[in-house]
């Protein structure tokens, strides 16, 4: 079948649920590739079976992502596409924040995507074409009490991928990030309902968002039709981070 990501080879950390599924399903459906790297696995939908892998990979592990894209790499001989996704939560107020809880969400959030945009860099600087999106976060552009590490890795990313996005320009390297709002998913249901009820009262659609949208404005910007869009900080919030 074809679509608009045609046999490409893409990686999608984080994808053995939430938006990191979406993404994966979603760029199953247009085509391509997909090795989706999670610590647990990803189920791919079954007439896209063909196509899906799943890589056991712990992305805080500089090693494991190391192997992972090398073992892609000696399958596949090339690496179109990489989402860093992957991302976790240890709220708390910074006053009371253990260390442990800060460095565990950096190492998740920022040093993963580091880690896993150096391994396939290689390979895209000689192909001479690739694409690198990061899951970001509203929250990275505005912060939020009781998640300073949280807020600090997503911000990071933004400043991570405008860098890159300097460095790898000229290689027709395209580097971009996606700062969603509050999403329906696992990480996001854990929430109190009072907290849930508040947020969507702040966000001008007047509900949130679901993975599959995350999933289409990443579909998008790896795709041919973003082909001149490189170092942006795309928004799918319903307006929330406005
Ligand atoms: P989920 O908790 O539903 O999914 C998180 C994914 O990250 C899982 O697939 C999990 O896989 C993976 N992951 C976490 N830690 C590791 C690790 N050490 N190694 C490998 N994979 C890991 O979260 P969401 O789908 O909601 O979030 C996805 C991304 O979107 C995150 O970066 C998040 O910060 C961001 N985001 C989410 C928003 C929301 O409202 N939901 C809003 C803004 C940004 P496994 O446990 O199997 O390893």
């Amino acid at each position: 079948m074809s679509g608009k990501l045609d046999q490409k080879v893409c990686i999608i950390t984080g994808a053995s649920r939430g938006i990191g599924k979406a993404i994966a399903d979603r760029f199953l459906a247009e085509g391509a590739r997909v090795y989706a790297l999670s610590r647990s696995p990803y189920e791919a939908p079954a007439e896209h079976a063909g196509s899906a892998h799943w890589i056991a990979c712990d992305v805080t592990s500089e090693s494991s992502i190391e192997s992972a894209v090398e073992s892609i790499l000696a399958s596949e001989g090339r690496i179109d596409v990489l989402v860093n996704n992957a991302g976790i939560t240890k709220d708390g107020l910074v006053m009371r924040m253990k260390t442990e809880d800060w460095d565990a969400v950096l190492s998740a959030n920022l040093r993963s995507a580091f880690i896993a945009s150096r391994a396939v860099l290689r390979t895209m600087l000689r192909q001479r074409s690739g694409c690198i999106l990061n899951i970001s976060s509203i929250v990275g552009i505005h912060g939020n009490g009781g998640q300073a590490n949280y807020a600090a890795s997503k911000a990071g990313l933004i400043g991570f991928t405008k860098s890159l996005a300097r460095e790898v320009g000229s290689r027709a390297i395209r580097v971009n990030a996606i700062a969603p709002g509050y999403i329906e998913t696992a990480m996001t249901e854990v929430l109190p309902d009072t907290l849930k009820e508040s947020m969507k009262t702040g966000i001008p659609l007047g509900r949130p968002g679901s993975p599959a949208e995350v999933a289409a404005a990443a579909l998008f910007l790896c795709g041919p039709d973003a082909s001149y869009i490189t170092g942006v900080v795309l928004n799918v919030d319903g307006g929330m981070g406005m």
